[in-house]
């Protein structure tokens, strides 16, 4: 599908070469600006280059498969806005119903049509969906998801999977112990012993731990909260039978199984994850590409148990923008455009990338694991001898000053990668022959510059 030429002529009027100085003096600016009025600069950690060291790019404009920094600079952009830009920054479509949203005012706190017209595609292509309540963000998703699930059960414990990222909940935001049923510590200052400590945080895909920690706390249990496959440890597939076993095992136990679909959902197929594997959780929270750029996100499941939900029932959830008139007309137009044929592309072009990217890591004798799930992909750069990564421990385990080196050299050439080793690389339907043709340029340097890091800090 692509052809590897070596488009220098393009890449040097962008950069000044894979072993260059980089220069980003606006960015620079715009970023000590931004310190002295914004905590570490950026209003969501990883965006602070905090991981990878320099100066975060601050960005100016998107089109299709490419982001222009505020220093004029263009990168083929693999972040895609961490999933929701499925089809590239400002499609037209979805641009064009922005506009006329826009036009017709922003906000009226009042039910409107759009919203109906988002929770019917999002039923329509989701089987185990009845019901969906609409939120702003993903958090807020997985929030009241573990609200309903505890308002349901009438039961305050909450099992959770190391790695997983679920937004940043109070008590979700537990990730530390090991071991069966241990009781979380808080991971971060501010979430108290009593909001993580109904928390159980197991390894993930090790469903003995599950199993013993209902054994150990019978009758306590609300939910298993998973995300349907982990992206926030970098890609780490769920093993077979890993998220049936959950299923049956919340079930045998009066609790209920909450698949987090806010990364997966309506990005690795028209109906998520759950289209891939087909295991029916209770309730499901979606996000990210449903937003289409905006924010929109939703949880949703049995109209049984979403009846539950304030006002047709007793456990509170509210949003004074809630259901926006141009969040849902974003997401809509989004989703009306992600037919089988965007799948198959998606699929296609991330499937190329995971190709040339081992490619060129083989090539300069990088010791690398390139786990995908759909067209959501990672590159994990491991000591050498590993050949899987199937948990948290596992992903940690990744020589990230590697993955420092790769990130800086691709980034010197155009490439815009997570700034983390920790993170998916997402793929666009925008991302064509040419886009691809200058992320495989660009690799044999960041390949070599993997290969001679050093691990000096
Ligand atoms: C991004 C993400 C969230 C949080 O969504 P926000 O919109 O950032 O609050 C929750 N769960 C998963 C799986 C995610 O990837």
């Amino acid at each position: 599908m692509v052809r590897v030429t070596h488009s220098a002529e393009s890449a040097a009027s962008l950069t000044n070469g894979p072993d260059g100085p980089v220069e980003a003096p606006v960015s620079q600016t715009l970023f000590a600006r931004a310190a002295a009025v914004t905590p570490g600069g950026v209003n969501s950690p990883v965006r602070a280059f905090g991981a990878v060291g320099g100066t975060p790019r601050f960005m100016a404009s998107g089109a299709g498969a490419y982001l222009t920094d505020a220093d004029g600079r263009t990168y083929v952009d693999l972040v895609c806005s961490w999933g929701p830009m499925i089809l590239g920054h400002a499609h037209r479509a979805v641009t064009e119903a922005v506009l006329a949203a826009v036009a017709r005012g922003t906000s009226y706190g009042t039910p409107t049509e759009g919203e109906v017209a988002l929770a019917e595609e999002i039923v329509a292509r989701v089987d185990p969906v009845e019901q969906v309540r609409l939120v702003t963000s993903g958090t807020e998703a997985t929030m009241s998801a573990i609200r309903l699930a505890r308002g349901v059960t009438g039961r305050a414990k909450v099992v959770k999977f190391a790695g997983c990222y679920h937004g940043h909940v109070d008590s979700l935001l537990a990730a530390a112990g090991s071991g069966v049923a241990t009781f979380a510590l808080p991971d971060t200052p501010g979430v108290t012993g009593a909001q993580a400590g109904d928390t159980i945080v197991l390894p993930y895909n090790d469903l003995d731990a599950v199993r013993a920690a209902f054994a150990a706390h019978p009758d306590e249990i609300a939910c298993v909260i998973t995300e349907a496959v982990p992206g926030n440890m970098g890609v780490v597939p769920p093993l077979p039978g890993f998220n049936q076993g959950l299923a049956d095992l919340a079930h045998a136990h009066g609790a209920l199984l909450v698949s987090d679909e806010v990364m997966t959902g309506f990005r690795v197929s028209r109906q998520g994850w759950y289209g891939v594997e087909g295991v029916v959780p209770d309730l499901v929270t979606f996000g990210k590409v449903m937003g289409g750029g905006f924010p929109a996100a939703a949880f949703g499941g049995r109209a049984e148990l979403m009846a539950h939900l304030a006002p047709a029932g007793p456990v509170y959830q509210a949003g004074t923008l809630a259901g926006n008139p141009v969040a849902t007309a974003a997401g809509l137009a989004q989703l009306r455009q992600l037919d089988a044929a965007a799948y198959a592309r998606l699929d296609a072009t991330a499937a190329e990338l995971r190709g040339m990217v081992g490619q060129a890591l083989a090539k300069e004798g990088v010791s690398h694991v390139i786990n995908h799930a759909g067209n959501m992909f990672s590159v994990f750069l491991t000591a050498d001898g590993v050949t899987e990564v199937r948990d948290f421990a596992a992903a940690r385990a990744q020589q990230t000053f590697r993955y420092t080196a790769f990130f800086h050299a691709m980034l010197r050439q155009g490439v815009y990668l997570p700034p983390s080793a920790f993170e998916v690389w997402f793929v666009s339907t925008a991302h064509d022959d040419e886009a691809l043709e200058r992320v495989a340029a660009a690799l044999p340097a960041a390949a070599r510059a993997a290969a001679e890091a050093g691990d000096d800090d």
